[in-house]
């Protein structure tokens, strides 16, 4: 069975009784040689478990299976179960769930697969819940080893900017904090059924073992990064104004000047190490 011909995902589909689900972002890859680079780029060791986010009718799960030792897959819609079954009955490796991923006790799925060896994730994302899963991944706190993802062509542009590009904003410097994300190759748009509107990109992040910064307050980070950018017209001295009402115009003189910044730079030139240097200097100024 070729889950990349696009002849047999129809007659799949119609043999379930099934249609491709809008509201799920179901666009279903059929270009083999895609599929392939996408589970031999996923993590480097053939002992890993593989999470995998919406396998759809099982094609990227297939290769998977045939590489890595187990594979954990959660899939929204449950008439796309007996489908997996079907395609994937041979692999005795792969245990599918019919869960929501936003929903799902990751700690618990995955607490015997962590305690076996290494875990990386893998997966075309659905489009419209790419950012979310992407945080809830980050902020388990789970030591996943690499998190191998097909997203939106954009948002790719997004997560991989460097700091000061065009495309750097809050979620860059977010996952900056994490991992390292590196952009591996594009996906046109043709090579899904059906196809979407945008062309994707996969990008592979490589979460720290151990991270190398060390802010004093976690959340404050959080909130100053989203404080810079929320005003991203402004310079960063104004936008810490709108979002630390706490602090005076002249205490975020002071902290931008400790800091070593220039008092007219922008939010969107600090790396992530800059806001962790900024976020703790604010912290020794906030009233606790
Ligand atoms: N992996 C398949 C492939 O590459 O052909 C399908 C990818 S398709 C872009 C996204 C898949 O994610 C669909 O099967 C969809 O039903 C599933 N999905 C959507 N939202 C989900 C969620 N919140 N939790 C788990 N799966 C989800």
């Amino acid at each position: 069975m070729n889950l990349c011909d696009i002849k047999t995902v129809k007659q799949i589909m119609s043999m379930f009784h099934l249609t491709f689900r809008k509201e799920f972002g179901q666009n279903f890859l059929t270009d083999r040689s895609v599929v392939q680079d996408i589970a031999d780029a996923c993590c480097e060791d053939e002992n890993s478990t593989i999470l995998e986010i919406g396998p759809g009718i099982g094609t990227l799960t297939y290769e998977l299976a045939l590489r890595h030792k187990n594979v954990i897959a959660l899939e929204i819609d449950r008439g796309l179960i007996p489908v997996l079954d079907y395609t994937l009955g041979e692999f005795e490796n792969v245990t599918v769930h019919n869960e929501d991923v936003m929903q799902a006790d990751l700690e618990s799925l995955l607490a015997s697969a962590f305690a076996e060896g290494k875990v990386s994730v893998c997966a075309n994302l659905p489009y419209y819940i790419t950012s979310p899963i992407l945080m809830k991944l980050l902020e388990s706190g789970l030591p996943f080893d690499y998190i191998t993802v097909m997203i939106q062509k954009e948002v790719a542009d997004r997560l991989c900017s460097p700091a000061g590009g065009k495309d750097y904003g809050a979620i860059t410097a977010v996952l900056a904090y994490y991992g390292e994300a590196e952009r591996l190759f594009n996906v046109p748009a043709d090579r899904f059924v059906p196809a979407p509107k945008v062309d994707s990109a996969v990008i592979r992040i490589r979460l720290y073992r151990e991270r190398p910064y060390a802010p004093k307050d976690e959340e404050l980070l959080f909130r100053t990064i989203k404080a810079a950018f929320a005003q991203r017209r402004k310079t960063l001295s104004n936008a810490l104004s709108a979002g630390f009402s706490e602090l005076s115009k002249e205490e975020i003189t002071t902290i931008l000047s400790d800091c070593g910044f220039e008092a007219s730079v922008r939010g969107e030139r600090l790396s992530i190490a800059d806001f962790v240097t900024l976020s703790n200097k604010i912290f020794e100024i906030l009233p606790q």
